[in-house]
């Protein structure tokens, strides 16, 4: 049996908008992630069960090795169909707003989420969520927001309905937002929760191989190539790893290659922290991304010195500047967080 989690108000409040509901519309962050696409198809498989019409829609693409997620084909990409999600959002009868907690992380399409006149429920499990929602389902304590959609499923009542297809995607965020229950998966209820997901037929180790065993060569070689280049900090038990706009031409680097790279560093014996910055080619600014291990603060470190945030173990943030400048304010913010370093 699963404890409750989430509250009983806004599980009477979401059936009561679910019962009334014919359109629904799914959104999710930028650079949707493995929790982000799972747990927006794992709603999106529920609502198609109980005839909703459902879309899900994203800012931008998502990596190869989602792919084959059940689903994941009916996707709408806000960067290339602006103009039909923005129907699709005002024409909607609810919004659920999956994996992320200020409007912020979907970029351009904030506007329209905002100016819709949808009922809009957030299901999240990102700290300080900000307040654009009716509903809001906030839980940082929990893993990952595909255990939340599973979560609020079951409560509803709907765990028979949860199809095989749906099982699959909830499964692959649960799996990737804690690196393949390596971290934040110490509590016992995920793994009731895989057991029932897998009495629905799924296949977890097909699922491991087809998300993680998927590299071109190419993806393959440029993590060799970027671990050669690592810089390790020893006295700060800090590492950074780097991938310049020209690094990514001479490999061939399409989105979504360097995926996990920030979390090889911390396989270093008594690494704390790991840090991965790389050259948007679309943008001018340097995406930055955080990992650390133990109570290491990175969404702080994230907040104070790359404008972001996120969670306390794995968080990111933007630069602009140089890749130069950029390293050498990761350089002053792991002297900062010196003492927490230790
Ligand atoms: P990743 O390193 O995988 O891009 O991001 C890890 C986590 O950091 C995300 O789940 C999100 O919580 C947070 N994050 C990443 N980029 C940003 C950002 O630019 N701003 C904020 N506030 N959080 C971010
Ligand atoms: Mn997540």
């Amino acid at each position: 049996m699963l404890t409750k989690v989430i509250d009983q108000a806004p599980i009477d409040h979401f059936t009561k908008w679910f019962n009334r509901a014919e359109k629904i519309v799914i959104v999710s962050h930028t650079s949707p992630d493995g929790d982000a696409i799972g747990s927006s198809l794992g709603l999106w498989h529920f609502f198609n069960s109980q005839e909703k019409v459902a879309n899900v829609i994203v800012p931008n693409a998502f990596p190869d090795f989602l792919r084959w997620m059940p689903g994941s084909k009916d996707i709408l990409c806000y960067d290339r169909y602006a103009e039909f999600a923005d129907k699709l959002l005002q024409e909607a009868d609810v919004i659920c707003c999956a994996d992320f907690n200020s409007l912020k992380r979907i970029d351009r399409m904030a506007a329209a989420v905002e100016a819709s006149p949808a009922r809009k429920i957030l299901i999240d499990h990102h700290p300080y969520p900000e307040d654009f929602c009716r509903i809001v389902i906030s839980h940082p304590e929990i893993s990952s927001t595909s255990e939340l959609v599973f979560r609020l499923i079951c409560r509803m009542g709907y765990f028979n309905e949860i199809t095989r297809q749906g099982a699959a995607c909830i499964y692959t965020g649960m799996m990737t937002d804690t690196g393949s229950f390596t971290f934040n998966s110490n509590n016992p209820e995920i793994y009731y929760i895989i057991s029932q997901l897998l009495s629905k037929g799924i296949d977890k180790d097909e699922i491991y191989r087809k998300v993680y065993n998927t590299y071109s060569e190419s993806r393959f070689r440029l993590m060799g190539y970027v671990l050669t280049q690592m810089k390790v900090y020893p006295e700060r038990h800090a590492a950074l790893i780097t991938l310049t706009g020209e690094e990514q031409k001479r490999f061939s680097y399409i989105r979504g290659d360097s995926e996990g790279f920030v979390n090889m560093p911390l396989s270093i014996r008594n690494m704390r922290l790991s840090c991965f910055l790389r050259e948007d080619t679309e943008r001018p600014m340097i995406k930055v991304s955080l990992r650390s291990t133990g109570k290491f603060p990175c969404n702080q470190l994230a907040a104070e010195f790359f404008n972001g945030g996120g969670h306390l173990n794995a968080s990111g943030g933007e630069f602009s500047g140089t890749m130069e400048e950029a390293i050498r304010v990761y350089e002053k913010a792991i002297e900062k967080f010196a003492p927490l370093l230790k």
